[in-house]
């Protein structure tokens, strides 16, 4: 199921999409057209009903597809073109640059300026599959053009590139601050993070928490419990990202031990516990790492050449999965795609399917930082998935 929505991957590696388009006897960028179509049929918009399907090749000789989204009781703003979505999937994929681009429907002006960050996106070709026109260089799109070459340096690397930020935790239990269902709040360690986790208090205390939360800041690192054990978070980035690790399964026989030694507790076949509180706070506080963990990878990998201000967002759903997503930036800057949005373009280019799966969410970017997404998320995620948890660590260095 990975990477497709029922028998329509988000994704076909490179030997396959070569061996499909040979069996086809179709030009490539006739074969790219033929795949528009099905594309199309996994949109979801449910504010203009108006599907949009997108299909890139890159160098890799990978296919990515890409489709719109909408969201409704959210500003328009939150939605993600297909464009985008293609581009934020082979981006999840460590795709470099695209040669190729089929789409439905014109390419909005939005989705051209958000393609300006490719390497030589002037080049990508593109084809428009409803118009029976003829495959034109993204250039002819959009003449007089800007971009990052207006802003950066040549030889830095571009939204498809590789890149490292170099962020990482100040300490082993940065603050978070905790928003559910609406209201603010903070918790000062990550005792209390996990015990929220574990239960709905958050949601029917949030009140009280806000009230915490005024001085939850300056106390976080004092009161830690000494029982918990602790990670290095920093060091232990496994590939949570893209759910093809099932988080409970791996806690769940990484912790076996620890629990029964320490609590006299058992792990359970269905991924429930048997044993004192302290054992289900220590199996969710090891969830909450792996979020951060995924999260923090995510912000490492984010492109926000012009405002500085990575960020990356690493959501759980109910299937024990996490997904993460790097907000990436365009010159533009209102084009740009949120943690949240690229997180979310994880999760389905991976066969998520009901946004209500998502229940917990962890963002990391730069506390003070001139762009920060933590209230507009929060705001989001409240309409998309009403039940979700949100988390933030913003305790960075550098
Ligand atoms: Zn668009």
């Amino acid at each position: 199921m990975e990477g497709q929505a029922g028998n329509t991957p988000f994704v076909i590696e490179a030997e396959e999409a070569d061996r499909q388009r040979r069996a086809s006897g179709l030009t490539i960028q006739s074969f790219l057209a033929s795949l528009v179509e099905p594309t199309r049929a996994l949109a979801r918009p449910p504010i203009s009903a108006f599907r949009v399907g997108a299909v890139g090749l890159g160098p890799s000789g990978c296919i990515y597809r890409g489709v719109n989204l909408e969201f409704p009781g959210l500003p328009l703003h939150h939605s993600v073109h297909a464009e985008q979505f293609l581009v934020a999937n082979a981006a999840q994929r460590g795709e470099k640059s695209l040669t190729y681009l089929a789409v439905s429907a014109a390419p909005c002006g939005h989705c051209r300026q958000f393609l300006q960050e490719l390497r030589g996106s002037g080049e990508v070709q593109v084809l428009i599959v409803d118009s029976h026109a003829e495959t034109q260089a993204l250039s002819q799109f959009l003449p007089h053009r800007f971009g990052p070459h207006d802003l950066l340096e040549d030889e830095f690397p571009l939204m498809l590139e590789p890149r490292e930020n170099g962020l990482c935790f100040k300490s082993h239990n940065p603050l978070a601050y905790f928003l559910p269902s609406g209201h603010l709040a903070s918790k000062s360690s990550a005792y209390d993070i996990a015990s929220c986790l574990t239960n709905d208090s958050h949601n029917n205390d949030s009140k009280d928490q806000n009230k915490d939360s005024k001085d939850g800041n300056k106390d976080s690192k004092e009161g830690l419990p000494s029982s918990l054990p602790r990670r290095d978070l920093v060091s232990d980035c496994g590939q949570f990202c893209d759910g093809s690790l099932d988080a409970n399964n791996i806690m769940k026989h990484e912790l076996s031990a620890d629990v029964t030694s320490q609590n006299g507790g058992s792990v359970q076949e269905d991924n429930s516990f048997v044993g004192d509180l302290d054992a289900q706070e220590l199996i969710e506080e090891r969830k909450l790492d792996s979020l951060r963990v995924s999260a923090l990878r995510a912000a490492n990998s984010s492109y926000a050449p012009y405002s500085h201000c990575p960020s990356g967002l690493s959501i759980f759903t109910t299937e024990g999965k996490i997904f993460s997503g790097s907000y990436l930036e365009s010159a533009a800057f209102n084009p740009s795609l949120s943690p949240l949005q690229a997180a979310i373009v994880s999760f389905i280019s991976h066969g998520g399917d009901h946004y209500e799966d998502i229940v917990h969410a962890v963002l990391v970017e730069r506390d003070g930082a001139s762009v920060q997404h933590a209230e507009t998320i929060r705001l989001a995620l409240d309409k998309i998935s009403p039940g979700c948890s949100l988390h933030i660590y913003n305790d960075l260095l550098p």
